[in-house]
C-alpha cells in the first residue's frame, strides 16, 4: 500500500519534547519557539520571524496588521487552499479572484493590474507547489498602487525565487508546518515580518492584543490590553517537535527533490506520448519538492485513473475545488475575469505520493502503473529490474 503521505520523523522530536518538559515552560515563546524563529530569521533572511499554530493564523495575522476593513479587496488566485481568503473575509475584506498560469498554476501577474480598483489592500501570491510565482512584476505592481504583497508561502519553506527565499519577497510572508507539508509540526506556522514598522503591532496581535513580549523584555512596567488580537502562538511542545524537523531540512528537501526528479525523468515519455503534462519550473526558481502532480486530459480519465491507481494500492489525490466556484467564494468573493485556466486544470490536476520515504521503488511503482493504465509501455531503461526495486 503506498499512501498519498506519509509524515516524516527525524528521531529527535520525542529528545526534545521531553527537554522542554523537562525546562518546565510547555507554554508559547520559550527557547524552542525562540530557536525556530531564530532558525527562520536565519534561513530565510526575513527581518522578524513569529511562529503560529498554523499558517491560517499567520494569514490572519495579516489581515489584521494590513487593517483589512470591510469591502477592501485582496487579489488572490482562485486555486488555492480556503485559508488564503478566509483569513481576509473573517475581517470583512472581498477576495478578487484572478486566473492563473497555465504553466506553473500561479496567479497570473499579467491580470493582476487591471484587477486593482481604489478598494485594492493587497495581492496575496500563492506560490503553488513551493514554486516562486512571478515576485518581480507583482512587487512593482503592489509599488504602483500602493498595495501590500503578502506572500502565502504555506507550501514555499526552502524555495527560492532569483536567490532569495519565498516568504522574503512581500511585506509579509505566511509559511505552515502542517503534516502535509515538508517541515513538519502536526500543526505549524509561521508569520515572516518584512518591514520593521509591522513588528511591535504583530507581536501584540500575537499576544491577545496584550505587550506582553514588550513586559517580558522589561520595556514597559505593566502587562495590559493595548489593542485587537488573538492567541496565535503554539506551545513548547509543537516548538520542540518543529526545532528536530528544521534540523534537518537540507536533508529532507534534498531526498523529496530526488524523488520529484525520478517521477519527472520516468514520466517524460508519457508527457512525449500526451498523455500526461508533467510540472513546469521557471528557470529562477528553485523549488523545495513540495508535491509532485500531472495534467490528465480530462475529468473522466482523472477519475479512472485515482480508481486505477486505488485498485493497486496507491493513494492519488485531487485538490482544490476553486475557490470562485465554492459556496463560501461565491458570498464573499468576487471574479476578476473568466479564470478559464483555473476552470480548466483544476478538473484535471492528480497529485501523486510524495514523502521521504516513498523510495526510488514507490516512485517506480506507481509510474509503471501509470503507462500501464495509459497503455504505454514503460521504457525497458527504468523497469524495476534496472533500478533494482
Ligand atoms: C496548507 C496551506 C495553507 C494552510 O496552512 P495551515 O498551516 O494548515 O493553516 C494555506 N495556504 C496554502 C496554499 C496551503 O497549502
Amino acid at each position: 500500500m503506498i499512501p498519498f503521505n506519509k509524515p516524516y520523523l527525524t528521531g529527535n522530536e520525542i529528545r526534545y519534547i521531553t527537554d522542554a518538559h523537562a525546562r518546565g515552560q510547555l507554554s508559547g515563546d520559550g527557547p524552542y519557539t525562540k530557536r525556530c524563529n531564530e532558525w527562520l530569521e536565519r534561513n530565510i533572511g526575513c527581518h522578524k520571524a513569529l511562529l503560529t499554530h498554523s499558517c491560517t493564523a499567520a494569514l490572519e495575522m495579516s489581515a489584521l496588521l494590513l487593517e483589512i476593513r470591510p469591502g477592501d479587496e485582496v487579489i488572490m488566485p482562485s486555486y488555492t487552499f480556503v485559508s488564503t481568503a478566509n483569513a481576509f473575509v473573517l475581517r470583512g475584506g472581498v477576495p478578487v479572484f484572478v486566473d492563473i498560469r497555465e504553466d506553473t498554476l500561479n496567479i497570473d501577474e499579467n491580470q493582476i493590474e487591471s484587477a486593482i480598483t481604489p478598494r485594492t489592500k493587497a495581492i496575496v501570491p500563492v506560490h503553488y507547489a513551493g514554486v516562486a510565482c512571478e515576485l518581480d512584476t507583482i512587487k512593482t505592481i503592489a509599488g504602483r498602487y500602493n498595495v501590500a504583497v503578502v506572500e502565502d508561502a504555506a507550501q514555499g519553506i526552502m524555495s527560492r525565487y532569483k536567490g532569495t527565499a519565498l516568504g522574503r519577497i512581500g511585506d509579509l510572508g505566511c509559511v505552515s508546518f502542517h503534516e502535509t507539508k515538508n517541515i513538519i509540526a502536526g500543526e505549524g506556522g509561521a508569520l515572516l515580518i518584512n518591514r520593521a514598522d509591522l513588528v511591535e503591532r504583530a507581536e501584540i496581535i500575537r499576544e491577545k492584543g496584550t505587550n506582553r513580549s514588550k513586559f517580558y523584555r522589561g520595556e514597559v512596567d505593566k502587562y495590559t490590553w493595548v489593542d485587537l488580537g488573538s492567541s496565535y502562538l503554539p506551545g513548547e511542545i509543537v516548538a520542540a517537535f518543529l526545532l528536530a524537523q528544521m534540523e534537518r531540512a537540507a536533508e529532507i528537501t534534498a531526498q523529496r527533490l530526488k524523488l520529484w526528479h525520478l517521477y519527472h525523468e520516468l514520466l517524460e515519455q508519457l508527457e512525449e506520448e500526451g498523455s500526461v503534462r508533467r510540472p513546469r519550473v521557471p528557470e529562477m526558481c528553485t523549488h523545495n519538492a513540495h508535491m509532485y502532480y500531472v495534467l490528465v486530459r480530462d475529468l473522466e480519465t482523472r477519475t479512472a485513473l485515482i480508481r486505477y491507481l486505488k485498485a493497486h494500492d496507491v493513494h492519488a489525490v485531487f485538490h482544490y475545488v476553486p475557490l470562485h466556484s465554492s459556496p463560501a467564494g461565491k458570498r464573499f468573493g468576487r471574479c476578476h475575469g473568466q479564470l478559464s485556466v483555473t476552470n480548466d486544470i483544476s478538473g484535471r490536476l492528480l497529485r501523486l505520493p510524495l514523502y521521504y520515504e516513498l523510495g526510488v521503488g514507490g516512485v517506480t511503482y506507481v509510474c509503471e502503473l501509470l503507462y500501464k493504465f495509459f497503455s504505454v509501455s514503460f521504457p525497458e531503461r527504468f523497469s524495476y529490474a534496472q533500478v533494482g526495486y
